[in-house]
């Protein structure tokens, strides 16, 4: 019986609105032979400036919706939403296909529309919730939301096969960058610097480099052997990855102390 908002979308309608900036987050998309490479040999990735994680540099990112941001909209547009799994297996449990996979219903405002998440590669209790969230994704997808991400998405293929050209900034052209002065991305670069070489832990590290990703993308850009200089060996990443390396040397010396060894001993008692 409100109908002053005669602009602000409700129902099905809302569902297709595009999701504000803040609620899209970065998800790295490695490919079978990308994580491969790195489980072999961890130095083959790098701490990625994008997403906080550790990967190897090529992956690709996409766009998606959290499962809060997801649960949130459907909330708006049907407080009385719900899912509930396509079938049940003979335990009493959602039953899942061959590949692991689960298909759901999802129904809004009394329509219902199949979706079909699977665990991306989690395992345990944790593989159980992100084949919910990505199945809840799909089919909500099938009612417009966040189309625009999924678009985007269907450009980058199947996981298991190389990008042809492996531009994973192709999302993030670093639009800053001209707005960014020479002087300024001089001072940003040892601004960073100082930072991560005082950082403590790795998560400090992951805040840095979420801080301060705009910076970072401009200086690996435009002074790029500032961010890596692979023949001298300096640079901001072998800077953080040394930073790195201390950190868990120390955390490792830490966790092998003998707890009774602490204050009050002094020397090795010979
Ligand atoms: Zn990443």
């Amino acid at each position: 019986m409100t109908d002053k908002k005669t602009q602000v979308k409700t129902g099905l309608e809302l569902l297709r609105e595009p999701f504000p900036q803040e609620m899209i987050s970065k998800l790295p998309k490695p490919t079978t032979a990308q994580t491969e490479e790195v489980k072999k040999d961890y130095k083959k990735g790098e701490r990625c400036s994008i997403c906080g994680q550790w990967h190897h540099p090529k992956v690709v990112h996409l766009d998606y919706v959290g499962h809060a941001a997801l649960t949130d909209r459907l909330l708006d547009a049907d407080p009385r939403w719900h899912w509930e799994p396509l079938a049940l297996g003979p335990d009493g449990l959602p039953a899942l296909d061959k590949d692991g996979g689960m298909w759901i219903k999802l129904t809004v405002l009394d329509m219902t529309r199949l979706g079909y998440g699977d665990a991306q590669g989690k395992t345990g209790p944790n593989a159980t919730k992100e084949r919910i969230g990505d199945a809840l994704r799909n089919a909500a997808m099938r009612f417009g939301a966040a189309l625009d991400l999924w678009s985007k998405a269907d450009l980058h293929g199947d996981d298991d096969k190389e990008p042809k050209t492996p531009e994973p900034k192709q999302e993030t052209p670093a639009p800053e960058a001209p707005a960014i002065s020479n002087e300024q991305l001089k001072d940003g670069a040892a601004k960073i610097k100082a930072e991560l070489e005082s950082a403590q832990d790795e998560s400090t590290i992951n805040v840095i480099l979420k801080n301060n990703h705009a910076m970072i993308e401009a200086i690996k850009v435009r002074a790029p052997k500032w961010w890596n200089h692979p023949e001298k060996g300096t640079g901001l990443l072998p800077t953080m990855n040394a930073r790195i390396n201390e950190i868990n040397a120390f955390e490792e010396q830490r966790n092998s102390e003998n707890p009774f060894d602490g204050e009050g001993v002094q020397g090795n008692g010979k």
